[in-house]
């Protein structure tokens, strides 16, 4: 197993580029226990970076990675997400109190704006550096933010600290690699690329060109997909598994090499974007 690859947060900060989302966990769909051990090997495995947010399953998401993480805290590298409707002022701290109760933690890592919603974005902003500055968080960074709204947060004052940008990002879904990518490449600030197995994967499971490029390496059409982003620079992949079996895959896309072959023929099945279209977003 080779060490786990890392970018670098603007901070020089060094991150993983393989890390856990969480969406759904701690909502029944597996049981606790099972996705408990999913999250801990994970860990293991060196994907120490959990993204979650005070969304998923109304904190219940939050509550399931407590249990995970509960005497490892200091391993892993904890993302959280404030709704838009709670990221006024004093609504942000409030949020990110609430989330660092659930989550049994007294710092974020990274709190992310987990979309652009009706409170200027000046007062987010404002909300997030006090959260910086009371020690509560670490980094903060946004989400579903389109390049011109990059571009707008970066000359508020403030907004140049911003860390990271996630978003919808994977062979279906190429529109980033227009004018965001570029942009956040520009500045050294990472692209955390969601749903990075297309949410629900059995169409991309069932793709021929998946299929017949995972034939030739023996492995898998999810590992494909993970692979064709991980190969990137300054992209953190956050695929979501709820089972042992899946982390194990999903963690071995590392070492999967994709040929200019291969990335030719996914290109030709997946083109990347030829015009400027609304960012989107699950
Ligand atoms: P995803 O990671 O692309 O796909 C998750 C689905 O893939 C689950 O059904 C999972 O099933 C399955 N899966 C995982 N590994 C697999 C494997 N090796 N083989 C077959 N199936 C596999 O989708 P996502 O959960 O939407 O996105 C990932 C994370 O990004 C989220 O969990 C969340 O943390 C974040 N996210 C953020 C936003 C945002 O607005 N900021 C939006 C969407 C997602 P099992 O559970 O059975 O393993």
């Amino acid at each position: 197993m080779p060490t786990m690859r890392t970018t670098n947060l603007p901070s020089g900060e060094a991150v993983p580029i393989l890390g856990q989302g969480t969406w759904y966990m701690g909502e029944g769909r597996r049981t606790a226990a099972e996705e408990i051990a999913a999250l801990r090997l994970g860990i293991d495995l060196g994907l120490t970076l959990i993204d979650t947010a005070e969304m998923y399953g109304d904190g219940a998401s939050e509550a399931l990675i407590a249990q995970a993480i509960a005497g490892r805290r200091d391993k892993v590298f904890l993302v959280s997400k404030v709704l838009p409707n709670h990221a006024s002022r004093k609504g942000t701290v409030a949020a990110c109190e609430q989330s660092l109760r659930r989550l049994g933690t007294d710092r974020l890592d990274l709190y992310l704006l987990h979309w652009r919603g009706g409170v200027p974005l000046a007062e987010t902003v404002e909300a997030l550096e006090g959260l910086v500055h009371a020690g509560k968080i670490r980094h903060w960074g946004v989400s579903n933010f389109d390049a011109p709204d990059m571009a707008e947060l970066a000359r508020l004052p403030g907004g140049g600290h911003v860390c990271t940008d996630q978003v919808l990002y994977n062979l279906k879904s190429r529109g980033v690699e227009w004018d965001l990518l570029p942009w956040c490449r520009e500045r050294g600030v990472p692209i955390m690329a969601y749903s990075p197995i297309d949410h629900a994967p059995a169409g991309l499971m069932a793709e021929p060109v998946l299929k017949a490029i995972a034939a030739r390496h023996k492995a898998t059409p999810v590992q494909v997909a993970l692979a064709w982003l991980l190969r990137q620079d300054g992209i953190i992949v956050i695929p979501k598994a709820g089972s042992v079996a899946h982390m194990r895959e999903n963690r071995a896309a590392l070492d999967l090499v994709l040929t200019a072959v291969d990335l030719a023929e996914l290109d030709r099945t997946f083109p990347p974007p030829r015009r400027k279209a609304p960012l989107a977003m699950l």
